[in-house]
């Protein structure tokens, strides 16, 4: 190594010391069990496991499965879970209570609002949406478009004002990622949202890549409409449930198109046909998978006492100084992701022309990032559990694995089927 590379990391190890040893939400990591060695940056893809949940799902299958049986319905409240781990969520996204409904996935609540918020603007046909999301939401909406006779136009979020003047009074609906989750670039919720709103339409957010790491503000903005992931930054493990935000000035014009048992008035009426319960509960549909909500309400105490400002703060801290790794150790890197505070989600994206094979040479040594289509390097920052430290090292591994030539490997450039 130089005198001026050693000098570099010199400074950049001390910098991680003192950012750690400031950091107000260092102590979450301890609520979290990682394995030995590993550097976690794919929290943004499936989060980290919450030391507390094993023993809390436990208890739910011995104790209230086991022995409670049937009766858990009433005696652990399953039947209020949805909202009530709702709420949970509300305190993280900005939203007061009685606004989301935990269930289903982000597809399925994703089918709920488009019907719905075609059917909140009948005489609207347009569906404004960004090219470059997350192929579901893209998926999902072709199918909702092609039952509900819409046109989908698309835009990038920062489009969407110039065609919101050109045919603002056909649009019913502007569907948007808040952070964009290849590049990790975070749009401008509050304004998008306002222009939206001048125009007549609806605003929809997806929060899979924001809700637990950015406030999101959902009240604050006056968003309409919002769903999200349980399983991403808010831990809920492995095909956790997703949830749904619907503003209480829209509840009660919320026709959902999924009128399943659990969204009725009187559930246990067992009446004939179906009637939407008040409030959130009509985004509501059928048994929830309870063993999933229960280990994501678990989860959610890990932010105990975490305040959503620290915690935003800590996020651009961990990328804003990884980005500063990369400068000293990585200089040929080109980041996909904005350098503004303002634009970044908590991810930083590398492009590569071997984004594939580079992230299987760094998991190779402990560093877990993922690859997405066509060239990006994506590594997440899930501020309750990483530091500064590991943001660092990750640095020296991608720069040791560029350096050596890793990643051309033949063993790293095999696919699975899961990137
Ligand atoms: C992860 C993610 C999803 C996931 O949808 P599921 O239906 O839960 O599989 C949807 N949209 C976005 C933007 C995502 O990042």
């Amino acid at each position: 190594m130089s005198t001026d590379a050693a000098a570099d990391l010199a400074g950049l190890t001390a910098r991680a010391t003192a950012l750690d040893a400031a950091d107000p939400v260092a102590h979450a990591r301890e609520r979290f069990a990682l394995p030995e060695g590993v550097i976690y940056l794919d929290g943004n893809s499936l989060g980290a496991l919450p030391a507390s949940v094993p023993a809390a799902v436990a208890d739910v299958v011995r104790q209230q499965w086991g022995t409670d049986l049937i009766a858990s319905w009433n005696t652990h409240d399953w039947w209020g879970a949805p909202t009530r781990i709702g709420d949970a969520v509300g305190a993280l996204v900005g939203s007061a209570a009685g606004q989301i409904s935990v269930g289903d996935t982000t597809s399925v609540n994703l089918f709920k609002c488009y019907v719905a918020a075609s059917r909140m603007r009948p005489g609207r046909r347009v569906v404004v949406s960004d090219p470059g999301v997350f192929p579901t939401d893209q998926y999902v909406l072709e199918g909702a478009a092609a039952l509900a006779g819409l046109e989908i136009v698309h835009s990038r979020p920062d489009g969407v004002p110039d065609v919101l003047r050109e045919r603002g009074d056909e649009v019913a609906l502007v569907s948007l990622s808040h952070v964009d989750y290849r590049t990790g670039e975070l749009w401008d919720l509050p304004g998008i949202t306002a222009a939206t709103q001048a125009a007549g339409a609806l605003s929809l957010w997806d929060l899979c890549h924001s809700a637990g790491v950015v406030p999101v503000g959902l009240d604050e903005h006056s968003v309409d409409l919002a769903v999200g992931c349980g399983y991403k930054y808010l831990n809920g493990g492995p095909g956790a449930p997703a949830f749904v935000y619907v503003a209480t000035r829209h509840q009660g014009d919320f026709d959902q198109p999924l009128t399943g048992w659990h969204g009725h008035a009187r559930p246990f009426a067992m009446e004939g046909s179906f009637a939407p319960a008040e409030g959130i509960a009509r985004a509501r549909v059928g048994t929830p998978p309870l063993l999933s909500m229960l280990a994501l309400e678990e989860a959610l105490r890990a932010y105990d006492g975490l305040d959503m400002t620290q915690v935003r703060a800590k996020s651009l801290s961990l990328t804003g100084f990884f980005v500063e790794c990369l400068r000293d150790l990585v200089p040929d890197a080109v980041l996909a992701t904005p350098l503004d505070d303002v634009r970044r989600g908590s991810q930083v994206a590398l492009r590569h022309p071997q984004a594939y094979a580079v992230v299987q040479a760094l998991i190779a040594r402990g560093v877990i990032g993922d690859f997405r289509e066509p060239d990006i390097i994506r590594l997440g920052f899930a501020p309750l559990y990483l530091s500064h430290a590991d943001a660092l090292a990750a640095a020296q591994h991608l720069a040791e694995v560029l350096a050596n030539d890793e990643h051309l490997e033949a063993r790293f450039t095999t696919r699975s089927t899961v990137t």
